[in-house]
């Protein structure tokens, strides 16, 4: 499948696999991953006035103010539409509150782009707790491992580039719990707001990587009617 039509939003808690599998998909697609939690993280890492306005926000496991979020991402979705192919993107992270997601519509709406599917990374809340906290991350390209689940090669050193793996700050105990109650009160009210557009496909995010990746390609052949290579 080319890129052309992959306009993919991926809905879930923290910790249901959807950075993964946005790089998954990626990789199998061309489309673009989009993930609001790593454009901040720059943000903050290089500390921009958008990094110096979210970070407490962050650090604290909630959210930042929609206003933030949806100027940043009219930024980034005006990119793959500008480019001469087909405009293509998985929002991995965005919208996760009722505003942003009318104020995505709004903005697709105006730039003709309608979406593929919202995916639903269904995950029960128990083991969400431990596969945070035990995350190890690549600050450079947001690649994720898991210190038992899914180790890389050598501890603590990214398999693709070589470099330090680290563990984000708010992956400890207490924020991932802060965090997990935010996608409850915030986000949770997406899965009504995206149900009757005939866009929703639940997702089992609690399955093996691979096994994910397959069912979320199995999605989107159906939706665009043609097979992925
Ligand atoms: P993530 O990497 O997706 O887990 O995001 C990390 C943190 O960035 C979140 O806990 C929020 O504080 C912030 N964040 C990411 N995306 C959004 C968004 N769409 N709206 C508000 N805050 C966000």
């Amino acid at each position: 499948m080319s890129a052309s039509g992959v306009r993919l939003v991926l809905l879930g808690p923290p910790g249901a696999g959807k950075g993964t599998q946005a790089k998954a998909i990626e990789e199998r697609t061309g489309a673009r991953q989009i993930s609001t939690g790593d454009i901040l993280r720059e943000n903050v890492r290089n500390g921009t006035d958008l990094g110096k306005r979210a970070r407490s926000f962050m650090e604290a496991g909630g959210l930042v103010p929609d206003d933030v979020i949806v100027g940043m991402m009219e930024g980034e979705l005006a990119a793959p539409v500008g480019a001469s192919d087909a405009p293509s993107f998985i929002l991995d992270g965005f919208p996760r509150t009722v505003g942003q997601a009318s104020a995505l519509d709004a903005l697709l709406a105006r730039l003709k782009l309608p979406l593929t599917a919202v995916l639903l990374f269904d995950a029960d809340r128990s083991p969400l707790v431990d596969r945070l906290t035990g995350r190890w991350t690549n600050p450079r390209n947001g690649r994720t491992y898991h210190a038992t689940f899914n180790p890389p090669k050598v501890a603590g050193v990214d398999d693709e580039d070589g470099g330090p793996l680290v563990q984000r700050h708010d992956d400890t105990h207490d924020v991932v719990v802060d965090r997990l109650a935010t996608y409850d009160e915030k986000t949770k009210p997406l899965v009504a707001y995206y149900a009757g557009t005939g866009l929703l496909a639940h997702i089992d995010g609690l399955a093996a990587i691979d096994a994910v990746t397959t069912e979320v390609i199995g999605v989107l052949d159906a939706r665009t009617g043609t097979p992925t290579p």
